[in-house]
């Protein structure tokens, strides 16, 4: 789960990371007396929605006084910021983050990131702040200083040193980072992170340490124990099918093919992608029902695809744990309500199987039926096509 940057701040700040002074805002009203409350002279306005790249589209300003604020608020609000995050068809913006202007000195970049393959934390951290960190690690890895943390012991006081060190950092500045990395790394843990990023991480011209920005991912399986996070979902920022998918509790994932996919069990859904590509096809989604979908579950699935609008169904379900004839019942209750109008290839094995195909023939539906994978994906790549 992703939240915004304002919402992240005011994570960091729980753990003593300091970031700058702000509040979000829903009109352009509210982040004039946002600004009016900060005092000062220098606000910025930046577009929360949750994909980076908004300063270069336009979705950060700088403002020197409160008519710029409102002015600033007025055109980012309610607009659609295209970024090299969000794809082609940009995200509509809702709310802002209005927060003191501060003086730069220096632009660093810091990370924290679960690496699935050493199954470590890893703190990165490199003087190339404000950039796409993946174009300076293409360009000039050796600026990229990586500590891959023991989850035993934790961030150890030599790792913070080399990153330290790593960052240029010396003096009292040293010391603020110290601070800082210790809190982050807290803050990772208790919050069950999967990512935290701040880049621009900022040396200010008081020699503050600040985090400018703040991204931060969760992991999934752990928000049972963290209800906070789970209050700052925001649905909008999120694909609608999506949404309803994880309100049935179905892994869906929107693919840009046009063939829509129903399979039970992750492995299979993956293999079934990956025949239909292999037969010159291309998935319109990843789909699976889990092993123990009941007949309501299926046909939210099948409601879900068919408004993805695929030009061809694939139902390739292996019963095991599941039932053949639960999985045909579904799928012939969900095509009667909705108006099938696409062809349905559907392959059953497994668990009650010659019931499943039985209920299939009998419901009148036109459905192509298949043995195998490979039958079911040479069909319904050629039923995809023959709509065209
Ligand atoms: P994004 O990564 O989406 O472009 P950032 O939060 O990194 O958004 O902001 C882009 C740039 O805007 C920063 O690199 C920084 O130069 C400037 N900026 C952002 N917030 C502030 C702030 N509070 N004070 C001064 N400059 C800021
Ligand atoms: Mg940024």
């Amino acid at each position: 789960m992703n939240i915004h940057e304002y919402q992240a701040k005011g994570v960091f700040a729980q753990f003593g990371v300091w970031v700058p002074r702000g509040n979000v805002a829903h009109t352009a009203e509210e982040a004039v007396e946002i600004a009016r409350r900060l005092g000062g002279s220098v606000y910025v306005v930046k577009a929360q929605i949750h994909a980076g790249g908004r300063g270069k589209a336009g979705g950060v300003k700088v403002c020197k006084s409160l008519d710029e604020v409102f002015e600033a608020a007025t055109k980012i609000l309610g607009s659609t910021l295209v970024t090299h995050q969000t794809g082609p068809k940009g995200q509509l913006v809702r709310r802002v983050l209005v927060e003191e202007g501060l003086a730069i000195a220096k632009e660093l970049y810091l990370s924290l990131v679960l690496d699935r393959e050493n199954k470590r934390i890893v703190l990165m951290g490199s003087t190339e702040g404000g950039m796409e960190i993946e174009e300076v690690a293409k360009k000039t890895p050796e600026k990229i200083i990586k500590e891959s943390i023991d989850p035993i012991v934790g961030l150890q006081p030599f790792q913070i040193r080399n990153v330290v060190a790593g960052l240029a950092l010396s003096g009292a500045t040293a010391k603020l980072a110290a601070t800082f990395l210790k809190g982050l790394y807290q803050m990772f843990i208790e919050k069950d992170a999967s990512l935290v990023e701040i880049n621009p991480l900022v040396i200010t011209a008081d020699g503050q340490l600040v985090a400018l920005d703040a991204k931060m991912n969760f992991d999934d399986n752990a928000l049972y124990r963290q209800q906070d996070i789970v209050a700052m979902h925001d649905p909008d920022e999120e694909d609608p099918l999506e949404v309803e998918a994880s309100k049935a509790d179905l892994s869906y994932i929107k693919l840009d093919g046009d063939i829509g996919n129903l399979v039970n069990g992750a492995g299979l859904a993956m293999a079934t992608m990956d025949i239909i590509q292999h037969f010159g096809g291309r998935p319109a989604n990843f789909l699976d029902v889990g092993g123990s979908a009941d007949r309501a579950k299926v046909k939210a699935a099948f409601e879900i695809i068919l408004k993805d609008k695929p030009k061809a169904i694939l139902v390739n379900i292996f019963g095991g744990i599941m039932y053949c004839d639960v999985i045909a019942d579904g799928v012939v209750a969900a095509a009667r309500e909705v108006d099938l109008n696409v062809p349905l290839v559907v392959r059953l094995q497994g668990t009650n199987v010659e019931e499943g195909r039985r209920i299939l023939k009998e419901s009148g539906l036109t459905i192509i039926s298949a043995q195998t994978m490979e039958e079911a994906a040479r069909k319904v790549v050629a039923a995809s096509r023959a709509g065209v």
